[in-house]
């Protein structure tokens, strides 16, 4: 069995403890062992990875990964594409990621129904670069809400949503992205300030519809989350039994305590990025100037979502870090500026951002609890960072930062060798 050894790092194991110096382990796909006395453990037979002055950390999971979305500028480029043209870039959105130091990928939505699931297949299989993937559906909509881009002159089936009306419909389209090997379904319950006539504070999707939904994906085993910016839209969601909340700028005390009493069960995923760059001018390239930005509302999203995320951190809900990376202005693998817009939006401390960024995320990924953490048994996503995150989550976007990233305990990327040589010149 392969074993790799990483010594003289400061430990961060992403539990909550302190960061420690130390030795780790590393057998086939496990950490093996961890110890707090360097050079205790035995290193015959392992490859030693020297880790002095850097921190070990575990891999980051991106919370709502859109492997398909390659510099999106607008709707048509998800539906227009041939799905030969988007698994290519599916395939490139998987390998930004694991660059940049996510080893997971809890799936939001593609452009198509199976984008992510044949990244997936072959990165499992071991024929493509690529973090875990859960693999996300196409979005699951209602007629004249997000997603639905038909009118009655010009019918568009299948693009960027699939539609339906009722809960028998939800049924079977659930099934079939279930059939077709989705992991995470996705529906888009609430509207949004892309699509003016159900913006971002309605509701269109039913709560019978999806409560049909949840039902059929937890009878498969697999997980649904929900693009819900409005109140009922969130409040619908938990009481349907919705798993991934994602965005959920609007809320009320009552909302509140829902998410509190639900929060052993739900992740939440603010996905603050997208809103944030276009009031920062970040997309106005795109045509998405701030301007634009405060005729769609969102500069009121975007304080809503400090108000709500902040409430929600001090009531112990889980936040998962990423969201909407892969637009033309948000490119996929920059997905790690969410650490700092968690500190600056919703008042995390370094240390707390992180654990969103790796603990959260590893749960979300595999209920089983074996991911996202550094511990004896755990599964081997490891990072090597040259400095020390807790004190600037900044440099997690740094790739040359990223000196080792283990996924699996395969060897991805170490460049330890360079970063020390060019620390002794
Ligand atoms: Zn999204």
């Amino acid at each position: 069995m392969a074993s790799q050894m990483i010594t003289g790092a400061r430990i961060w194991d992403a539990t909550g403890n302190p960061a420690f110096a130390g030795d780790v382990l590393v057998e086939g796909n496990h950490v093996r062992a961890i110890s707090r006395i360097p050079g205790q453990l035995r290193r015959e037979g392992s490859e030693v990875i020297d880790g002095t002055g850097m921190t070990l950390m575990p891999g980051m999971v991106e919370g709502h990964a859109h492997l398909s979305f390659e510099a999106v500028a607008a709707t048509e480029d998800l539906i227009t594409p041939p799905p030969e043209e988007q698994v290519f870039a599916a395939a490139r959105g998987a390998k930004a990621l694991l660059d940049a130091g996510f080893t997971s990928a809890y799936g939001a939505s593609e452009a198509k129904l199976r984008l992510a699931v044949a990244v997936r297949n072959e990165v499992n299989a071991g024929r493509l670069p690529g973090p875990r993937i859960r693999a996300g559906s196409l979005e699951i909509s209602v007629t004249g809400a997000m997603g639905d881009e038909s009118r009655l002159h010009n019918p568009r089936p299948g693009g960027p949503a699939m539609i339906v009306d009722g809960p028998e419909e939800m049924r079977k389209a659930v099934r079939l992205a279930c059939r077709e090997g989705c992991d995470n379904i996705k529906l888009d319950v609430s509207g949004d300030p892309f699509y003016p006539n159900t913006p971002g504070h309605t509701t269109p999707m039913s709560f019978e519809e999806i409560r049909m939904a949840v039902q059929t994906a937890h009878a498969y085993g697999r997980k649904v989350n929900a693009h819900t910016r409005s109140v009922e839209g969130s409040k619908h969601c938990i009481r349907a039994g919705v798993d991934g909340l994602f965005h959920c700028e609007y809320a009320d005390e009552e909302l509140l305590d829902m998410m509190e009493a639900a929060k052993e069960r739900i992740f939440v995923v603010p996905t603050v990025s997208l809103f944030h760059t276009i009031m920062h001018g970040e997309a106005a390239r795109s045509g998405l100037t701030p301007e634009v930005g405060g005729y769609m509302g969102l500069q009121d999203l975007l304080e809503e979502s400090a108000k709500t995320h902040t409430a929600l951190r001090k009531r112990g809900v889980r936040h998962l870090i990423g969201g909407d990376y892969g637009f033309a202005w948000s490119r996929q693998g920059t997905n790690a500026r969410d650490l700092k817009f968690f500190v600056d939006y919703y008042g995390y401390t370094p240390e707390a951002a992180l654990i969103c960024a790796t603990n959260y995320g590893g749960l979300a990924m595999r209920a089983q609890g074996d991911l996202g953490t550094i511990a004896e048994g755990a599964l081997a996503d490891l990072l090597l960072v040259a400095g020390n995150p807790l004190e600037d989550v900044t440099m997690m976007t740094d790739a040359n930062r990223l000196v080792m990233i283990m996924k699996d305990g395969a060897i991805y990327k170490n460049t330890t060798g360079a970063a020390q040589n060019r620390a002794a010149a």
